[in-house]
């Protein structure tokens, strides 16, 4: 590339709100970081620049083909479904998203979800700061039923990196696992884990959890039927994406005692909207999509995108989605 190498990040707080360094990608080119982004404001701030990088600013057929001097856009995430790479792909155009930076935080959170359903330790932590506990006649007392996971079947709807790792996790506390994925690799299949169909995974299970991508087939497969599917007492975790589920029927089901219980860390439009009905449904945990966020995951994140750009530019473009 002869032009002098311009590159804009167009919504960078996330990953950086202050505690970590610009400095890698700083040294590659002339760098301009955005904190956040509007669609208004995109093509603008792309200008003439060869390289963007975006986290969850939408990346559109329109603003592909628009900006004429883009060589290549880096994904600061492992989900790539904010980038039309269809249309980069028509342009030559490489996508490059980080595949692992967040195996381990992402498995944690499930289980952060799945042990405050089993336990509310929140809740009853600021019941006894609230002096229940002080006033009760026994020396111990529950809000609500509490549940042993050794045992108990989890079911991972898609069997790759973060699924994998909670596989593990499940393991470890005594769990059965069952994965469905559309790629099986029978090698990774032991006494406590098995490849089942979707439809056996779904009435097996005591625990489902998301770890497929969000694709055309995969989104909004949590709906009205699938969840009919389920057993009553189920537990539902989506820590993947939120479109995969259809967000009207998961309220439903959770209202009607059709399942027992939900816990997300992502929803169909993000932030959540003042009507997503998951926001008032029973027995529902939400959290703001930070299950990729701990330091050690977005420094491992920053270093990585920096390496994906140096790949680009040696000649030997690593971790590209679409070409
Ligand atoms: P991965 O590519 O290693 O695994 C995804 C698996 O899903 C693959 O094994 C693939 O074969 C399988 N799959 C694809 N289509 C399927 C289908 N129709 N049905 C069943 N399985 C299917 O990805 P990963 O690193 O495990 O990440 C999984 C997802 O987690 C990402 O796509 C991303 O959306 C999400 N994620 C969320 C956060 C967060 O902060 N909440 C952070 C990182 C990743």
């Amino acid at each position: 590339m002869k032009d002098k190498l311009k590159i804009v990040v167009l919504d960078g707080y996330t990953l950086n709100p202050g505690d970590l360094s610009w400095s890698g990608l700083e040294q590659l080119g002339e760098c301009k970081v955005y904190d956040r982004t509007s669609y208004e404001e995109v093509l603008d701030r792309i200008g003439d620049a060869q390289i963007i990088y975006t986290n969850k600013t939408p990346i559109t057929r329109e603003i592909i083909e628009k900006s004429s001097n883009l060589k290549w856009i880096g994904v600061l995430a492992t989900g790539y479904n904010v980038v039309d790479t269809q249309a980069a792909k028509e342009r030559g155009i490489p996508v490059a998203n980080i595949p692992t930076y967040g195996t381990a935080a992402v498995a944690q959170m499930v289980f952060a979800h799945l042990l405050e359903i089993c336990h509310h330790v929140s809740e009853h932590s600021n019941a006894v700061k609230n002096g229940e506990w002080t006033v009760n006649p026994d020396f111990c007392f529950w809000k609500y039923p509490l549940i042993e996971l050794a045992g108990k079947t989890m079911g991972l709807i898609g069997y790759g990196r973060i699924g994998q790792a909670t596989g593990k996790i499940a393991q470890a506390l005594g769990m059965k696992v069952l994965a469905y994925d559309n790629y099986q690799n029978p090698g990774l299949e032991n006494e406590s884990m098995q490849y089942v169909s979707l439809q056996e995974l779904l009435k097996q299970s005591d625990v489902i959890s998301l770890h497929c991508p969000l694709l055309d087939s995969t989104k909004g497969m949590i709906n009205r039927d699938t969840i009919a599917e389920m057993k009553d007492s189920a537990i539902l975790i989506n820590t993947s994406r939120g479109p995969l589920i259809v967000e009207e029927d998961l309220a439903d089901a959770l209202n009607n005692d059709k399942i027992y219980a939900a816990a997300v860390d992502v929803v169909s439009v993000e932030p959540i909207q003042e009507d997503n009905p998951l926001l008032k449904a029973k027995n529902m945990i939400i959290t703001p999509h930070i299950a990729w966020a701990p330091k050690e995951s977005r420094e491992r994140l920053m270093q990585r995108a920096v390496d994906n750009l140096k790949s680009f530019l040696d000649g030997k473009p690593n971790n590209v989605v679409n070409l």
